[in-house]
């Protein structure tokens, strides 16, 4: 448990935007190393191989090393940066907040610029403080004073998923398969690292591992919430980028209740993963999305729950010891 908690917490802290994830992919290549045979992609994609009992089939276990971030546009004759978005921001969640430039020279801090209140004029568009949420991770007044298991760090989409794709390689046993770990690069700006990945790692099947918006704070879900924390993994049947394999969700759903572990299932309206991307190659490649749920996704600081953590490297295990040659013919139509 401690061992997990410090991945987490590194691999939160490390900063990686897209394009600029060589940090992430060297503590990740760090862990992997002593057991996995490691390549990268020409993109940056790291991808870490480990043959279990037989050659077939190759999966793919993957999860991006981006975040949201930004890139320096220009520099105003007054010595402001101007920022260019990498990735999906909401502009209104961005003044007064801090950040770090990367620059050839190491990191500077920057605060965002935000216009006082004495020199705003009219209140259109503004948010009005009494429609502001302060979220302690708490379900309830109860647990509001005493939740251990909540996590606060930047990044958790998808820091989270790589914490689970490293712990998950750590801990797994005898597999009846190839396990090929990719890290990816650039999925923020469109999935563009998953695409080149897909073709070194050669899959037959692949499991994405995914940081997606909780929708357990007030006035998102119209109905119950599909991605709540502490309610286990989201295993993802569509979005609307994907619609997963059918006979692979039904497996692996099927062996989350075999196996006891807590798990939400999602029909998302909005967003997109990796597996747009790799299951559109090679003649289609099968494809799950595993997913940790993250409050206040994009945003500075986000909010995952261990148990998701735990739930969801619990399948992603339970997927690479069980899936063998047989297995895979089941899933794939005659
Ligand atoms: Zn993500």
């Amino acid at each position: 448990m401690e061992h997990l908690l410090a991945l987490l917490e590194e691999l939160s802290t490390c900063p990686g935007p897209p394009g600029g994830e060589e940090p992430v992919s060297q503590i990740i290549h760090r862990y992997l190393k002593p057991f996995c045979e490691i390549r990268r992609d020409g993109l940056g994609s790291l991808i870490a191989e480990k043959k279990g009992t037989s050659n077939r089939p190759r999966i793919m276990l993957t999860a991006h090393m981006d975040e949201v971030g930004f890139m320096v546009q220009s520099i105003t004759v007054q010595g402001y940066l101007r920022l260019q978005a990498l990735g999906g921001w909401a502009a209104g969640q961005l003044p007064g907040q801090r950040l770090h430039i990367h620059g050839s020279r190491g990191p500077v801090e920057g605060i965002i610029g935000a216009v006082p209140p004495h020199f705003k004029k009219g209140e259109q568009g503004e948010l009005k403080i009494e429609e502001l949420l302060v979220d302690v991770g708490a379900s309830s007044p109860e647990e509001a004073v005493f939740n251990t298991k909540l996590l606060a760090n930047k990044a958790w989409d998808d820091r989270a998923g790589c914490a689970v794709l490293v712990a998950a390689m750590e801990e797994l046993g005898r597999h009846p398969n190839t396990v090929v770990a990719v890290a990816t690069v650039q999925e923020e700006v469109g999935s563009r690292g998953a695409v080149t990945a897909v073709e070194c790692a050669k899959p037959h099947v692949a499991v994405v591992l995914e940081g997606p918006p909780a929708d357990d704070l007030p006035g998102i879900a119209k109905d119950s919430p599909q991605g709540a924390l502490g309610k286990g993994c989201q295993v993802r049947l569509y979005d609307p980028s994907t619609i997963i394999h059918r006979r692979f969700w039904e497996w692996v759903t099927g062996l989350a209740r075999r196996r006891g572990i807590a798990h939400q299932i999602a029909v998302r309206q909005s967003g997109a993963t990796d597996a747009r991307a790799i299951q559109l190659a090679q003649g289609g490649i099968p494809t799950v999305v595993l997913g940790v749920p993250v409050r206040h996704a994009h945003s500075h600081t986000s909010l995952i729950h261990l148990d998701d953590v735990q739930a969801t490297l619990a399948l992603a295990r339970a997927i690479l010891e069980m899936l063998d040659e047989k297995q895979l013919e089941k899933l794939l139509p005659e």
